[in-house]
């Protein structure tokens, strides 16, 4: 027997569990609505026509491919602050923000994670309760203690805000919470500005450690929009994390592109969080890849692809609210006495639709596939397979 005859078999991912079951089904009508992915109303995860043209140029540039600085391309990280922040932010200006490009949304919560066991290493870590299931464990692999806050409240499908407010009291100073910047994964429900303000007041006062994740914007209300929450966060003063990606708003999910920045008190503080920031990253991964980091530099510094950028993520944006709707309309047909109607209020690609593990069990015998919580992606829904779903739930309500 060896060091390795006595591990374990580690717990199954719930959500890739579902697409291996998927993958499994030979119904060539099987749907599935359990990915965290969009889809076209083809069916289709898009290739971009931004990324295309951007990977063009820089085919036809033929560039050698060095390394990149541990931080990442310089030109990214500038961009990904323009975005994240605003161009005009005075966290910027003041060069307070510090940002590293990131594998993915993932990487940098990685990065943050690390980043805060080394400077924070006894404080309580909160997550909603629910949230991406990645997120507890990457803080726990980090060394943290994970508590879940009040968040999502079944009755109305929809924040339970007094309860979150109430939580977010009792954490002791110095704890971090983790927010969605906004489309909450898995719930889909988001909080209103007017609640924005109470959350950052009570995070402001009690002296808690806000870490805002932010991999849909764009997909929200807009990309400004979406952002909104972080530049008030900045204005209300650092301390301040903020993973953002573009796996979704790119769909460049593959070449894992993200970034993480921190808000310091002032630039020189900025400065030695950077060369701490660096040493997490040097002693993981060393540098980050180039290649999904220039698509995506380019096309936000190129006013025509920014443009196209900004076109195609809004008809993303559009065409899920659609499926929304079309949800709610052709449910409220089929099924009278329930009431979908707040799967229009809801945020993003997914939707926690209320269904049951049962009934979820039931429409994977239709071969439609969900997350056993009820969660579904909306952006997996298109014009050809809403039909199928709607018959499908209303038989399983
Ligand atoms: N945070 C949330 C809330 C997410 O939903 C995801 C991706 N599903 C991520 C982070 C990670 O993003 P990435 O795929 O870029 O690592």
């Amino acid at each position: 027997s060896s060091v390795f005859s006595a591990i374990e078999m580690a717990p199954r991912d719930p959500i890739l569990g579902i697409t291996e079951a998927f993958n499994a089904d030979t119904n060539p009508a099987k749907i599935n609505l359990g990915v965290g992915v969009y889809y076209d109303d083809n069916g289709k995860v898009p290739l971009l026509a931004c990324v295309q043209k951007a990977e063009a140029i820089l085919i036809e540039q033929a560039a050698p491919r060095t390394y990149l600085p541990i931080e990442g391309l310089a030109t990214y990280d500038k961009a990904v602050q323009e975005l994240v922040f605003g161009a005009d932010s005075a966290v910027i200006q003041e060069k307070r923000a510090v940002t590293v490009q990131a594998i993915g949304g993932t990487g940098a919560l990685k990065i943050g994670a690390d980043f805060l066991q080394r400077f924070a290493p006894g404080a309580q870590v909160y997550i909603s309760d629910p949230s991406w299931e990645n997120h507890r464990a990457l803080f726990e692999s980090a060394g943290f203690k994970v508590n879940n806050y009040t968040y999502y409240d079944p009755s109305t499908a929809g924040v339970n805000f007094a309860g979150m407010l109430a939580d977010l009291k009792a954490m002791p100073t110095g704890s971090v919470v983790l927010l969605h910047a906004c489309c909450h994964n898995p719930t889909g429900a988001d909080l209103n500005a007017d609640q924005w303000g109470q959350i950052i007041s009570v995070i402001t006062a009690n002296g808690l450690i806000p870490f805002l994740d932010m991999a849909y914007q764009g997909f929200g209300a807009g990309i400004a929009e979406d952002g909104a929450v972080v530049r008030r966060f900045a204005d209300a003063g650092g301390p301040l994390l903020i993973s953002n990606s573009f796996s979704k708003s790119f769909s460049l999910y593959g070449e894992r592109v993200g970034a993480l920045s921190v808000v310091a008190s002032s630039a020189e503080e900025a400065a030695r969080l950077l060369s701490q920031l660096k040493r997490v990253v040097r002693t993981n991964y060393s540098n980050p890849p180039v290649h999904g980091g220039k698509v995506v530099s380019t096309v936000l510094t190129t006013p025509e692809l920014r443009q196209l950028w900004e076109d195609e993520l809004a008809a993303m944006r559009v065409r899920i609210k659609e499926m929304r709707g079309a949800l709610v309309a052709k449910l409220k047909e089929k099924a009278p006495s329930h009431d979908f109607e707040f799967v229009n209020k809801q945020v993003g690609m997914f939707s926690y639709s209320g269904l049951t593990k049962a009934q979820v069990d039931a429409l994977r015998a239709e071969s439609i596939y969900a997350v056993d919580t009820g969660r579904i992606c909306v952006a997996a829904l298109n014009s050809k397979n809403i039909d199928k779903v709607v018959d499908a739930i209303a038989k399983v309500l």
